[in-house]
């Protein structure tokens, strides 16, 4: 049965399955071979809260295992040495991996290259220098890098960053420092966004610039590692920037010109997350589905009654839509269309019914819906982070009111 009229291209298909079968074969083992690693987390981290190296070491052959199979770097542009598969692909294979694996398969997030923790399109417009020296590592799976835009002061409204590069010499120097930078802690290099030009970042006409730099250089350090949710540690690092020197080899993209690709890097996030937070819910439609099958109360199970699967099928409904958005937005960027309206629809969209579907599923279960063994507190905690990350909702509907008060009325 298929659900949806409209026909992937053929090479989707196959980047969807053969991933969802790396995973079965190359992914889960490792979880279930590694159980008490991730049932605990005092093996998860160490006491500065970042990964242990047990983690780090699975994450890095999950990472490595994917590229040689050609997986993992399939939607990196061709100038870059990867498979050059476009956004959908992109869309598609993370949605099916979330709903295929679940949320408690941590490691399959590191099968297909995030778009921050690389390689990805976001450094398509590296220098030919960079592109040997460090295209080679992050292609490979055995180094990987994090996204530095977010300060302390600097959140929704990026024109505020203070992080400064100033001339020296031919390069500049860095001071400054970052927030909220996922996989911050364990990256191996950072694309940071500095001011390059202060009066052009006044005047809304650019000075922002981004240049990819070594974690390990003099002036880099990883401040601390930033605990959600009560985690004992996390993923999300605080940077501090001092004196870092970069050469113009190091810049991504023209001088002054960073914004966009700030933009563009936060675009492929809004897909990445559209796609986890669809893929989640219908993990967990399904999970909440099945258990009513099973569950009894009052004499019968509890899928007899309304007041169970009448939410499921709203869930389910919604989802449907959203998945529909996240293949249109995906395919209309892939067309060369900007997308601003369609993909700040499908993200905030989808964030909002794949929670609503997860917390659903979490009733569903009763109490069980509670318990860390199901994994749907780790799908609700991840959603409800996607509520904020790459766009917060209110900033995600402040473009979309944007674009219709411009006249963009088609929809
Ligand atoms: C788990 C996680 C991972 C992240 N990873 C990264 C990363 O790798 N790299 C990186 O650079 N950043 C990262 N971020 C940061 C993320 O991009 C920011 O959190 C996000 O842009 C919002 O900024 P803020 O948190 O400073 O909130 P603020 O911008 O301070 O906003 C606070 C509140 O005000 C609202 N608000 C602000 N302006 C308006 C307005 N005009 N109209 C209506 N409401 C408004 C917001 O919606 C929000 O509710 C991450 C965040 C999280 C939570």
């Amino acid at each position: 049965m298929t659900a949806i009229a409209i026909e992937l291209p053929d090479e989707v298909v196959a980047a969807r399955d053969g991933i969802v079968a790396f995973a079965e074969q190359e992914v889960i083992p490792r979880h279930q071979q590694n159980h008490e690693l991730f049932n605990d987390p005092r093996s998860l981290y160490r006491e500065d809260g970042r990964f242990s190296d047990a983690l780090i070491q699975l994450i890095r052959e999950v990472r490595v295992a994917s590229a040689k199979a050609g997986f993992y770097q399939m939607c990196v542009p061709k100038v870059l040495g990867g498979g050059g598969l476009g956004h959908l692909a992109y869309y598609v294979a993370w949605q099916e991996l979330f709903y295929r694996c679940g949320p408690r398969n941590k490691l399959m997030l590191y099968a297909l290259a995030h778009w921050a923790f690389g390689p990805s399109r976001l450094l398509e417009r590296v220098t030919p220098e960079a592109q040997e020296r460090i295209m080679p590592l992050l292609m490979d799976g055995t180094r990987s890098m994090c996204f530095g835009l977010s300060e302390p002061g600097a959140g929704s409204d990026v024109s505020m960053i203070q992080t400064r590069a100033v001339k020296d010499g031919d390069g500049w120097r860095i001071s400054g420092g970052k927030i909220w930078t996922s996989n911050g802690p364990i990256a191996d290099f950072c694309v940071l966004f500095a001011v390059t030009d202060a009066d052009q970042v006044t005047a809304k006409k650019g000075g922002i610039s981004a240049f990819i730099v070594p974690t390990d250089a003099p002036g880099f350090t990883v401040q601390r590692v930033i605990p959600l949710f009560g985690h004992i540690g996390g993923d999300e690092a605080e940077l501090a920037l001092e004196n870092l020197y970069v050469e113009p080899w190091q810049l991504v993209g023209e001088l002054n010109q960073g914004f966009a690709a700030a933009l563009y890097g936060v675009s492929l996030g809004r897909i990445y997350n559209s796609a986890r937070s669809v893929g989640s819910g219908r993990w967990a439609i399904k999970l909440a589905l099945e258990y009513s099958k099973t569950r009894e109360a009052f004499g019968n199970a509890i899928a007899n009654y309304q007041g169970v699967t009448f939410p499921l099928a709203e869930s389910a409904t919604e989802l449907h839509a959203a998945h529909l958005m996240g293949i249109n937005a995906a395919t209309l960027l892939d067309q060369g269309h900007p997308a601003v309206k369609e993909l700040s629809m499908t993200k905030a969209y989808s964030v909002q019914v794949g929670l609503r579907a997860v917390d659903r599923a979490m009733q569903t279960h009763g109490a069980r819906g509670f318990t860390n063994e199901l994994g749907l507190t780790d799908a609700w905690h991840a959603l409800r982070i996607v509520n904020v990350a790459d766009g917060t909702n209110e900033i995600l509907n402040r473009t979309i009111a944007g674009r219709l008060l411009k006249g963009d009325l088609d929809l």
